[in-house]
């Protein structure tokens, strides 16, 4: 990865989270759950478990899905055996694509505005999520992983958005970081004085969020990239 250092300073910074920002979270979710299954049919001898976690997310659910998909089909869900699919799930490959208007983006920014990305979730995860989208060779100069620094440096923490005002040798609102999940992604660029928008997708997991208080939610929402200046 090419550090900012070795690349022409940026008059401004368009920070990115992940999740439903850039592409949508469910596709990640299905991909999972798909080669978890796939695991759990090889070494298992379970065909329904991969078809039967998929409709129970498809169905709205968000916990336990291995748990009950394993108790669906008679089998007992030990704690071994519940980490071993979530092992799987955080390991695979993930069969993801960015959103149209995020490559549309990606494409047309001016020369003079770099792209980051600050993301949460496991770090084995992320990193994976960021291979599989190759946006280091669509170019993006920083991604961020909380997860690096540890649970406690997840979102809403600054650690991330303070590393990034570093890096770039910029601060407050040379920055605007794009999220969408007003419960937690807003609250430490607005404390920097960052510019921050909210991106509502359909099909997003957290299109319906409510941010905690008004002083959490975005500046500004819109539902696609184009709309973004
Ligand atoms: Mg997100």
């Amino acid at each position: 990865m090419p550090s900012s250092s070795e690349l022409p300073a940026p008059e401004r910074v368009m920070v990115f989270d992940l999740d439903d920002t850039l592409y949508l979270e469910r596709d990640y979710v299905v991909s999972g759950l798909t080669a978890a299954g796939d695991w759990a049919r090889a070494r298992l001898g379970l065909d329904r478990l991969g078809p039967l976690m998929r409709e129970r997310f498809e169905a709205g659910a968000r916990q336990r899905i291995f748990d009950d998909s394993l108790a669906a089909l008679g089998q007992t869900a030990t704690p071994a055996l519940v980490a071993r699919l979530l092992a799987v799930y955080r390991q695979h490959r993930p069969r993801i694509a960015l959103a149209t208007d995020a490559t549309r983006y990606l494409d047309r920014r001016d020369a003079g505005t770099a792209v980051a990305i600050v993301t949460d979730g496991f770090l084995d995860a992320q990193r994976r999520k960021l291979r599989a989208l190759d946006l280091f060779r669509r170019g993006v100069r920083q991604a961020v992983c909380t997860d690096r620094w540890g649970r406690a440096a997840w979102k809403p923490s600054r650690r991330a958005f303070d590393h990034l005002e570093a890096a770039f040798g910029l601060s407050g609102a040379s920055f605007t970081y794009v999220a969408d999940n007003p419960s937690k992604d807003f609250v430490a660029p607005r404390q920097l004085g960052w510019h921050t928008v909210r991106i509502v997708r359909a099909g997003g997991l957290h299109a319906e969020v409510r941010a905690a208080s008004a002083g959490d939610e975005a500046d500004r929402i819109i539902e696609s990239l184009d709309s973004l200046d």
